[in-house]
């Protein structure tokens, strides 16, 4: 399968199976903290960059095995790259709300929503999640650094318009680099565009996982606490998450879990993990929480070869070793 990865153990979506409808990264930004690698095809134009039958097929085939369908919570589709890109994006949407009857969720950098027919298509979704990092030209060029076709004023009208068309569920993800766009200036002009947008949460995020950029940093947790405050105040009833002071304060280092997955098929189990990390980079305890294979300590003994081998790398950030 090279479309269809996991179910992982998603900290918003549950069990979730994803849909990554590239192979190689096309997105119209190029974000310092992105966790994908450099953006090789840094465009706007939407087109079938894969064989949109290529993954249907791939859905089908999966669905085959009702019992492994039913154990999902949702089907996430996002991309290696910016998924509404893909031109067969709605078709495959409603594919997988056809055969799957799970809710449907996807990940957007919600760039292309001034656009009538990719808001029709998203609307066919359960849950999306789209992100916004700036409200201000300046700070949005130096932390997604867009394809000269985007605009910023046009990203947000869309985003606003949508949040008021569609009836599903809308969490917007802010991510905040140190330095780069978390100024207080930064934070009211998103606060002004959240406050004209209908979201059912919002998601504040900082660069918790090695990023593309060396010099994209993560904000301290006092820092990203005060934000969150700031959220709050505009629209009590509305939660706000913290997704980064989450996964640290999640990371269950030396859960013990005996799964059959530790006697499933070496092989196969290193490539599912290997799948999983050339789309994110994680560490022992993220793998281990995935794929329950008696604890980070296993998880590093089984990927010490491939390490050693140079098909996977080790990487420090902040005070947490991560493959890649
Ligand atoms: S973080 Fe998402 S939107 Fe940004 S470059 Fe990576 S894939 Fe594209």
């Amino acid at each position: 399968m090279n479309h269809i990865f996991g179910p992982v153990n998603s900290r918003r979506l549950g069990r979730s199976l994803g849909v990554d409808l590239f192979q190689e990264k096309i997105c119209n930004l190029n974000c310092i903290y992105c966790e994908v690698g450099v953006t090789t095809r840094l465009t706007c134009e939407r087109a079938e960059y894969v064989p949109t039958a290529d993954i249907l097929r791939e859905i089908d085939e999966y669905c085959r095995d009702a019992e492994k369908v039913a154990e999902l919570d949702y089907v996430t589709v996002t991309a290696s790259g910016e998924p509404t890109l893909h031109s067969g994006f709605g078709k495959i949407l409603s594919h997988l709300k056809n055969v799957t009857a799970k809710p449907v969720a996807v990940l957007t950098n919600g760039t292309t929503l001034s656009d009538k027919q990719i808001r029709r298509e998203l609307s066919l979704a359960d849950v999306v999640i789209p992100s916004l990092d700036s409200a201000l030209t300046e700070s949005f060029r130096r932390i997604d650094r867009a394809a000269k076709c985007l605009d910023l004023e046009k990203i947000i009208e869309g985003l606003v318009t949508f949040s008021h068309e569609y009836q599903g569920q809308l969490w917007l993800e802010i991510l905040f680099a140190r330095g780069i766009n978390d100024s207080e200036e930064d934070v009211q002009a998103l606060r002004q565009v959240t406050g004209r947008m209908r979201i059912d949460r919002i998601q504040l995020n900082t660069v918790a996982r090695p990023p593309l950029e060396s010099f994209a940093r993560p904000l301290s947790s006092e820092r990203m606490r005060r934000i969150a405050e700031q959220f709050r105040r505009d629209c009590p009833d509305r939660p706000v998450d913290l997704l980064a002071l989450g996964a640290q304060q999640e990371d269950p280092c030396g859960e013990q879990n005996s799964s059959s997955a530790v006697n499933a098929d070496k092989e196969a189990l290193l490539a599912e993990i290997v799948e999983m990390l050339k789309r994110r980079p994680c560490t022992a305890a993220d793998i281990n929480r995935t794929f329950h294979l008696g604890g980070p300590d296993r998880v590093e003994r089984l990927l010490a070869p491939l390490v050693e081998t140079g098909i996977l790398q080790q990487r420090f950030h902040g005070n947490r070793l991560y493959y890649q």
